[in-house]
Parts: C-alpha cells; structure tokens; sequence
C-alpha cells in the first residue's frame, strides 16, 4: 500500500471516534476495547519452542523431533479461534489497517535478529487485497526493532492454488519452491512475520528458502497459531 494512502487512513482512523468491532462500544483509537480485547484466545503459554504448538511441559513437539522444520522458532500470541479469525480474516480482506495495528506489539517478543521479513503475497492475493497484511505488521515491527526490513529480498511468483483450499495433507507439495530469494543473507538471523501460521508448511518453505540463501537463524513471528483439533 503507498504511503500517502497509509498517512490518510492513519488520519482518518485518529479523527473519527472509533467502535469496537467486537461490541460495538467506546474503543479510543484502537479496534477492540480493552475487555473485547482480553477474551481473545491466548495461546497456552507451554509450547513447542519450534512450531508454537502446544506441549505438556513446553517441549519439542513430537513432530518437530520427527521431522525438524527449516525454521528455528515460532513466537505467537493467539490461538487462530473465534472471534480472532474473523478479525484477521476481516484485516486481510478489507485492508483495515487499524486491525493490524491491534496485534503489533503481540509480535515484539523474540530473540534478536539482523532483518525483518513479511512472508510475501502471491501476485493474485495483492491484486485482489490491495496490499500484503503480513508486511503491514512487519513493517512497524522493523521499526520497533531498530532493524531493516527487507522488502525485496523474496517474492513469490506464481499463483500456486492457495493454500487455504487444501486439504493439510497437501500443502507441503504445493508449497515447494514457492519462493523467490534475490538477496545474500550469509549469517544473518532473519525474524519472519505473517498473520496466521496453520500447518507452517508455508513458513517452512519460506525458512527453506532463506536458509539456501545463507540465514543462520529464522524465528517466525505470527499473530495466530492454527490447532489441529
Ligand atoms: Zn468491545
Ligand atoms: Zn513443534
């Protein structure tokens, strides 16, 4: 999204007094007022230190020791469940910017890095969005951070089926060399932020990808982990 178009949106959004999406009552200038804001579902705080899913005592999950992922870490805040899926859901499609700016300090946890950057749009998903929400989040996190956010360091050329239309099963195949890297990331640590992960075949991919091209180190940081039920 351009700058300018940002800039009036931010204006808008500090001039009109906002609702809270969830309830409808007073909420300054943020989209959900505080008690909306504290039934969002946590995640349990013990997890898998790699894939963010749930364990016991917060150990490595069985998966991850079975088949450990190409990236290092996952930090994320919430469970992907009701109403906070429909808030992001609503964030990716309606470019609601001040949905996003919900979630930004859930990402500034996590262990230090060199670069920031957002899991990138297919061609098809920015022409029908207007934007990527995932660079929406990662660019104030940069910011916060004090670290570069590379922009142009990956793309992802083709219009694979998305990933949401499939079955879990399938998606690590349809994922494969989704990615495009053009940068040298020799022995930097790269934090990597999206909105949602589900199965992580995308980020693992996307770790893959970054990892070939030199990163020692990637953390993915999301808003919202998905639970197999
Ligand atoms: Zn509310
Ligand atoms: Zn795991």
């Amino acid at each position: 999204m351009s700058n300018w178009r940002q800039h009036g949106r931010d204006l808008i959004n500090a001039l009109l007094p906002q609702s809270c999406l969830l309830c409808g009552g007073h909420s300054h200038a943020s989209a959900l007022c505080l008690p909306c804001r504290a039934t969002l579902p946590r995640l349990d705080t013990q997890h898998c230190p790699s894939c963010a899913l749930p364990t016991p005592n917060g150990q490595i999950c069985g998966s991850c020791l079975k088949d450990p992922p190409h990236f290092d870490a996952t930090q994320a805040s919430y469970r992907y469940a009701f109403p906070l899926a429909q808030l992001l859901q609503n964030y990716k499609y309606s470019q609601r910017l001040i949905i996003g700016a919900l979630f930004e300090d859930t990402l500034h946890t996590g262990l230090p890095a060199d670069a920031v950057i957002a899991v990138p749009s297919t061609p098809g998903h920015l022409r029908e969005r207007g934007f990527n929400p995932a660079l929406e989040l990662a660019r104030p996190l940069a910011k916060k951070l004090g670290i570069p956010l590379l922009l142009d360091a990956c793309t992802r050329p083709n219009d694979a089926p998305a990933q949401a239309s499939l079955p879990w099963k399938e998606r690590h195949k349809n994922i494969r060399n989704a990615f495009a890297c053009h940068a040298d990331l020799s022995g930097r640590r790269i934090i990597v932020v999206d909105d949602v992960m589900t199965t992580g075949a995308t980020l693992n991919e996307l770790a893959r990808t970054l990892k070939r091209h030199g990163a020692v180190h990637v953390e993915n940081r999301v808003v919202a982990r998905a639970l197999k039920d």
